[in-house]
């Protein structure tokens, strides 16, 4: 193997030898969601891994829906899926519907049937299930299995014509009913559901199942490296036996492992029950991990599409660190978010020494990532607000914030000194009285240190904002392994959102990216955002308190 060839992951490596050996002139890969939910973070990792290995290898992605179920899909989530594509930056060369070969489909089913390989069974799903035997055990051929060509013929033209009802009869591949695998053993390839579809409206009554969609849809595209997750790898033989049978174009199969996330659940059908539960906002609630609620709480795409880089693709069944997601936008958004003062949760301060009607204003560096952020102005006076943990009234060693007596330097601003702690009837600190040395002007030549900086905001200025902190969704890491008498509901955090008034200085007014409110984490604003009530969402804190948290 070549030094290049070693970083290659496994599908590459298919890839380039297949191009190597002549066997497709171009790559051209698919994209095929199901349009029956809003996509999520593991199919962000397929839409990665497909568009980027056909960009890779100058080759193409085509984006099609596998739309073969009318009752659980919508032309709502094609919509949704098609935004999601676009904004995690890729587009596809052609955009194709499963349904667009239903009549392709029903033709080569006809010429299965006339070589004796597929048949109309009269069974129920349930008896066809009990039939099929066990993985030690085969399982028994249906009484229908012998069905003349012209009869089976007859019969799968009658159940399009719509003479049947649901669930009377289903068309079968005639394969084997003691093959090894049991999806080999003559399994169902139409059933009949009378019902609308999005697309095909009543055209249709008889709907393909997925293995005689998938592959022949593949087919149809000629697509040539079809990707999946390995769950399917069973379906392999499956895929290539249709294609095989009809002659058709030889698409491959290969499966990678699905991306699952600690503190997450990922399946369609419990994301839907979330949102139709209220239990989230919505489909695109920042706490979801869907790319809509991912993009509200302010994840960029290229964090998501390095994260998926960093995930690679595995043969084995594994579960990401959900933190290697956020350390990704961390990355991306320490790069690029402007810096702002923010204080959360506020403690007032004055400063007794400083004249009461003055007001300086003070140059702060927008982003030190990025000079050419450049700067803005904070103003400076004698009411003030810091965070309320960065006062403590009883300090540990070693703690170098405010504390009775300490002094500590306020950012871009002075030195402060705190000189009293006024409390309330109730014992609560109201505010505390402190002194400012004039001579400690950030900037100026002044020799006095101190160990502690901290962020602030003018009270009088001080504009107040709605923020939301988001936080895991779920408190348990492995969501996949709990207790089987237990529901992924028992597991919800309780505290996965908090929602504070911080006061910000007035510049965050026109902020409408990504910000970092210093000392704190990276925000974003929220839709629900107007001039009156700014509305910010935590997109991640600036250092993972979760992990530091599991230590202890
Ligand atoms: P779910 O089980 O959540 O309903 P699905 O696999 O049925 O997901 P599809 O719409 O059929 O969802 O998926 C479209 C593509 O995305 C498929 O190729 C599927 O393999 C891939 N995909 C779905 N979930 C993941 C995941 N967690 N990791 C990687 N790929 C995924
Ligand atoms: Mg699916």
């Amino acid at each position: 193997m070549s030094e290049e060839n070693k970083t290659l992951n496994f599908i590459e490596e298919i890839i380039e030898n297949d191009l190597n050996a002549g066997k497709y002139d171009s790559v051209l890969t698919r994209f095929p969601p199901e349009p029956n939910g809003y996509l999520h973070i593991g199919h962000a990792k397929s839409i990665c891994l497909n568009f980027g290995l056909a960009l890779k290898y100058g080759g193409k992605t085509n984006l099609r829906f596998d739309d073969t179920n009318p009752v659980k899909e919508d032309v709502e989530y094609v919509d949704s899926i098609k935004e999601d594509i676009k904004w995690l930056g890729f587009e596809w060369v052609a955009e194709y519907y499963a349904s667009d070969y239903f009549e392709q489909l029903y033709i080569w089913a006809q010429d299965l049937i006339r070589k004796g390989l597929a048949y109309v069974d009269d069974r129920n799903q349930e008896e066809i299930r009990t039939s099929r035997g066990t993985v030690t055990q085969p399982g028994v051929n249906s009484p229908y299995r012998d069905r003349s060509v012209d009869e089976n013929l007859d019969l799968f033209a009658r159940m399009r014509a719509g003479e049947f009802n649901d669930g009377e009869k289903v068309l079968r591949a005639k394969i084997d009913m003691a093959h090894p695998n049991m999806m080999m053993r003559d399994p169902i390839m139409y059933r009949i559901i009378h019902a609308n579809h999005h697309r095909t409206g009543d055209k249709w009554c008889i709907y393909p199942m997925y293995d005689y969609a998938h592959g022949q849809s593949d087919s149809c595209e000629h697509i040539t490296h079809s990707i999946c997750t390995l769950e399917f790898d069973i379906h392999r033989p499956l895929y290539d036996w249709f294609i095989e049978k009809l002659e058709i174009f030889p698409s491959h199969q290969y499966e990678f492992a699905r991306l699952n996330l600690t503190y997450t659940v990922m399946s369609k059908r419990k994301l839907l029950e979330l949102v139709k539960n209220g239990i989230v906002s919505g489909w695109d609630d920042p706490r979801m991990p869907t790319i809509c609620g991912l993009r509200r709480r302010g994840y960029t795409s290229e964090s998501i599409r390095n994260f998926a880089e960093k995930v690679g693709v595995a043969k084995r069944q594994n579960t990401i660190e959900l933190s290697l997601l956020e350390n990704c936008v961390r990355e991306d958004l320490n790069r690029r978010a402007e810096r702002r003062f923010a204080v959360l949760d506020p403690l007032k301060i004055v400063i007794v020494n400083y004249p009461e009607s003055k007001t300086e204003v003070m140059n702060a560096i927008n982003n030190p990532e990025n000079p050419d952020a450049g700067t803005r102005e904070i103003t400076f006076g004698r009411e003030l607000y810091i965070e309320k943990s960065d006062f403590m009234e009883v300090p540990p060693k070693k703690y170098f914030r405010l504390s009775p007596g300490a002094e500590v330097r306020l950012k871009y601003a002075y030195i402060i000194k705190c000189e009293e702690v006024v409390k309330n009837g109730k014992g609560e600190i109201t505010e505390l009285r402190c002194t400012y040395d004039p001579e400690t002007k950030s900037g100026s030549n002044s020799s006095k240190q101190v160990k502690g900086t901290v962020h602030w905001v003018n009270a009088r200025e001080a504009l107040p904002v709605e923020v939301r902190l988001y936080d895991r969704l779920f408190t348990e890491s492995h969501m996949d392994d709990i207790p089987e008498d237990k529901s992924y509901t028992d597991y919800l955090n309780p505290e996965s959102l908090t929602v504070v008034t911080a006061f910000a200085e007035t510049s965050l007014k026109d902020v409408k990216e990504s910000v970092q409110f210093e000392r704190t984490g990276y925000f974003y604003p929220d839709y629900d955002s107007t001039p009156d009530k700014l509305i910010f969402n935590r997109t991640v804190t600036l250092k993972d308190s979760w992990t530091k948290q599991n230590k202890q």
